[in-house]
């Protein structure tokens, strides 16, 4: 699968390419909006996540381009006071988008269900009902609930993103800086709000015998261990 980054800060370039390279995806990135149109033409991306304020050609004059050769699934991304641009990205045939600073994981998942609903991606069927499975943790993305055996949890969005990447590096160490970017955004400013997350997934997993642990890993980060 193919990704087409379209944004003009490196820091969320950087990010996005890091995250999506790491699901799998093949990601290549344009800095400005006449950059997006060629790459579009040349790559034939799979997914477009589009910046709506772009130099040399705005993102909506990106979006009409490519809507007038593809059907491709776009995802805009724009910045909070640009709610008329997201109006008109809709009317244009965006299929989602994201307002800044957004969780890449939520963004992953935005992008997972665009590729679910669009015809000829690829990405159907497999995808269909991600659960993770860790020992006796089951994590469905549906109904964002954690089941432990017979116990069954609702999470908060955080913390099911939280469990998320946790889950998916079962037994490896996802380091602190990772979790905030992917989930809090690459703007983060308070990694107490990740201890607490943290120390409230430790209580559920206790209350379930044979439940995996959430490992502390010293100045690094935690793991989830089976
Ligand atoms: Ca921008």
């Amino acid at each position: 699968m193919r990704v087409l980054i379209v944004e003009d800060e490196p820091a969320y370039v950087d990010a996005l390419t890091v995250a999506f390279e790491r699901e799998g995806f093949e990601a290549s990135a344009a800095l400005d909006g006449r950059q997006a149109v060629v790459s579009f033409l040349e790559r034939a991306p799979d997914i477009v996540l589009l910046d709506l304020m772009l130099p040399e050609l705005s993102g909506l004059d990106v979006l009409r381009r490519i809507r007038s050769e593809s059907e491709v699934p776009v995802i805009v991304l724009s910045a909070k006071d640009a709610e008329s641009d997201v109006v008109t990205a809709l009317e244009l045939g965006a299929d989602d988008y994201l307002t800044k600073p957004y969780s890449v994981r939520e963004l992953l998942a935005r992008v997972h269900a665009a590729m679910r609903r669009a015809p000829g991606t690829g990405a159907t069927g497999d995808e269909e009902h991600r659960t993770l499975t860790v020992g006796n943790a089951v994590l469905d993305p549906d109904r964002y609930q954690l089941r432990l055996g017979d116990l069954v949890f609702d999470l908060p969005r955080k913390e099911f993103e939280v469990m998320d990447a946790l889950m998916t590096e079962r037994g490896r160490i996802v380091p602190r800086d990772r979790l905030l970017d992917e989930i809090w955004g690459i703007t983060w400013t308070d990694s107490k709000t990740l201890d607490q997350h943290i120390r409230r997934l430790r209580r559920k997993l206790e209350q379930a015998d044979g439940a995996p642990r959430i490992e502390t890993v010293r100045g690094v980060g935690y793991r989830l261990d089976a």
